[in-house]
């Protein structure tokens, strides 16, 4: 198979949005960009669309829409709001839809990317986390492949490539230990956001970046692993790999264990993702394990991170509880960055709101979505009788 692959990006103005760019600057041959989308940085976007002139751009926050509508290359279209994520998601030029939105808004285009038979590669962790169930149902039904482009879903798909399911011990997830990996607990309560910011291996958004320090990054992607690769949340552990090369890895049942490596740079799990089951040479550097030199692993700390054991507990419980912790925390982290509240704080709230949740099993998208809006409510409210009194 050597054909192009036309994909649609959504989320093209952020950090994975921009690597995609990169892969298919690189791999012009084996990629075509169709459609691209943002929330409302319209600038970056209408840049983006000269340089690729794609079928089609949208642009979430319809108010900017009208500032690019009349310099975009001729034979683009042009949509706006969430029926505009939707028209890109099922765009009938694509292949394949790249849903690399942050937060929750890329929930409703992914499930539109797969009833329109798109092969989906998912970056935003928060579809699977909230709807893992749903989501993977309505992709075996319509015989839709989900490529998994967080780093470490990357490396566990490549591990797994020709291994049956039976042959499955243990998915075992790498975390960098974020910032604050050997910050002491009575001082995390100090810890301020221009230093959770500072990841010591990614360059990644705002958002995740403050969920690796956290280390609730880590805690949705192991639900989002539950859902990616068919295992009980019980198969799926977390080591701490500060520098970040070892992306993740099996165990087997025969106790072998297979990982991947490379640099840290989201280009290797994008453009395995486009290309699979294809291997193609790139520009990226490759990886010299003599100059890297020595690898380090720990366990992780659930008393100075208890993202992980509310996690866990969130995926083993499932229903609507994964998606109230995750909501819970997505309110919680702006409220840290902008000042509001203490970094303990984020896992107090979410911790709270998910105390507060009665559990709905099974649910239905509508059920799943109510409880997202409840836990934002809730999570406001935590985060009020958290505020920090200024002196
Ligand atoms: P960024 O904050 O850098 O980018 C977010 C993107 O989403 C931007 O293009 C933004 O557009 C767009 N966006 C936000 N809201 C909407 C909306 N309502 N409609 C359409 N587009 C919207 O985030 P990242 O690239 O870091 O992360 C994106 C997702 O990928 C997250 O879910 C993250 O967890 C996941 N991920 C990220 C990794 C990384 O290395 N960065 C690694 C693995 C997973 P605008 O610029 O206009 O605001």
């Amino acid at each position: 198979m050597s054909s192009r692959k036309r994909v649609v990006i959504l989320g093209s103005t952020g950090s994975i949005g921009e690597s995609a760019l990169k892969v298919a600057r690189d791999l012009s041959d084996r990629m075509e960009v169709v459609g691209l989308a943002a929330g409302r940085s319209a600038a970056a976007l209408l840049k983006q669309a000269q340089e690729f002139k794609p079928r089609a751009v949208a642009l979430y926050d319809t108010t900017e829409l009208a500032s690019i509508r009349g310099q975009l290359p001729s034979g683009t279209a042009c949509h706006g709001g969430a029926e505009g994520l939707i028209e890109l998601a099922t765009l009938a030029e694509a292949d394949m839809v790249l849903v690399s939105i942050v937060g929750t808004a890329g929930l409703a285009p992914a499930l539109a990317a797969i009833r329109a038979n798109k092969e989906l590669a998912v970056a935003s962790k928060e579809i699977l986390v909230m709807a893992g169930e749903e989501v993977t149902r309505e992709a075996a039904a319509h015989h839709v492949p989900i490529l998994p482009v967080d780093s470490e879903h990357n490396a566990i798909f490549q591990c797994l490539v020709g291994e049956p399911s039976r042959h499955v011990r243990r998915l075992i997830l790498t975390a960098s230990g974020g910032p604050f990996r050997q910050t002491p607990a009575a001082d995390l309560a100090k810890v301020t956001p221009a230093q959770a910011l500072k990841h010591p291996t990614w360059n990644m958004g705002r958002k995740i970046t403050i969920d690796s320090a956290t280390l609730f990054n880590k805690g949705l992607e192991m639900i989002e692993a539950r859902w990616l690769f068919g295992v009980p949340m019980e198969q799926v552990d977390v080591v701490v790999h500060p520098q970040s090369i070892v992306h993740s890895l099996v165990e087997f049942v025969d106790g072998s264990q297979l990982a991947q490596l490379s640099h840290s740079d989201m280009c290797f799990p994008i453009q395995y993702a486009v290309t699979y089951p294809d291997r193609l040479p790139n520009c990226l550097k490759p990886l010299d394990l003599a100059q890297v030199g020595s690898l380090h692993f720990e366990a992780p700390d659930p008393v100075r991170f208890p993202a992980l054991r509310l996690a866990r507990e969130a995926g083993m419980k499932g229903g609507t509880l994964p998606a109230v912790m995750n909501a819970a925390n997505e309110i919680a982290v702006p409220a840290f960055l902008d000042g509001k509240i203490l970094f303990p704080a984020i896992w107090e709230t979410v911790e709270a709101v998910m105390r507060r949740h009665t559990n709905v099993e099974h649910p239905t998208l509508d059920q799943i979505i109510q409880a997202d809006a409840w836990a934002r409510a809730a999570a406001g409210d935590e985060v009020m009788g958290r505020t920090i009194e200024c002196p």
